[in-house]
């Protein structure tokens, strides 16, 4: 599930629950919420969440890093909102993505006004390393000394973003650049600086 797409996809599969008081039954259950609530299926997968629900919990949703789960969604519940107020310390993905938001001012520029978030920070370099390792892990650290293994992407910036199964997509998600096709030569710290418009880039030369 740290694949983007396989849990958008989730939430249009109908599944069927067991009972537990009456193991014999089951019920089929589907997403219940309309596309107007703020937990629509694609804000809760990009905040790292699948559908995942059980007899009790008609829209449970769980998280692909952390395994939280969430359910009892309501109108104006956001998923990012909740993920980072739950986990923002310890879900490398609730850190990475869903953290975000405390990063910026009222318009939406990064101002970092806590410091331990700035990007080049060790607590965020690690939470980045950390997306690295979900799922079947990163494809390139099979490789010895591979240059875009997930130390040196995590430390140019990067976070792992696989759109689909065994995609290698990984994403500078303060300046938005998503790169992938990683060679063994290649050279993320190269590839990053070249990237001078994201406020990594500024923030890490004093
Ligand atoms: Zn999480
Ligand atoms: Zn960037």
């Amino acid at each position: 599930m740290e694949s983007l797409q396989a849990r958008i996809d989730s939430f249009s599969k109908s599944r069927r629950v067991k009972n537990p008081s009456k193991p014999s039954s089951s019920v089929t259950v589907k997403w219940p919420h309309p596309p107007t609530f703020r937990a629509s299926p694609e804000a809760l997968a990009e905040a790292g969440f699948y559908f995942n629900p059980s007899f009790e919990d008609r829209d449970n949703v769980t998280c692909f890093a952390c395994e939280k789960q969430l359910g009892n969604w309501e109108k104006d519940d956001d998923p990012f909102n909740i993920h980072w107020e739950k986990r923002g310390l310890t879900c490398c993905w609730a850190s990475v993505r869903c953290g975000l938001r405390e990063d910026m001012d009222r318009t939406g520029r990064f101002t970092f006004p806590d410091k331990t978030r700035l990007p080049t920070s060790k607590v965020m370099e690690k939470a980045r390393l950390d997306t690295f390792s979900t799922g079947d892990g990163w494809i390139h650290d099979q490789v010895k000394n591979h240059g875009a293994s997930s130390k040196k992407l995590a430390r140019a910036g990067f976070t792992y973003t696989p759109q689909y199964p065994g995609d290698d997509l990984a994403t500078c998600l303060y300046c938005n650049v998503s790169l992938s096709g990683w060679d063994a030569e290649d050279d993320p710290m190269y590839d990053f600086l070249d990237l001078l418009q994201c406020p990594q880039s500024n923030l890490s030369s004093p």
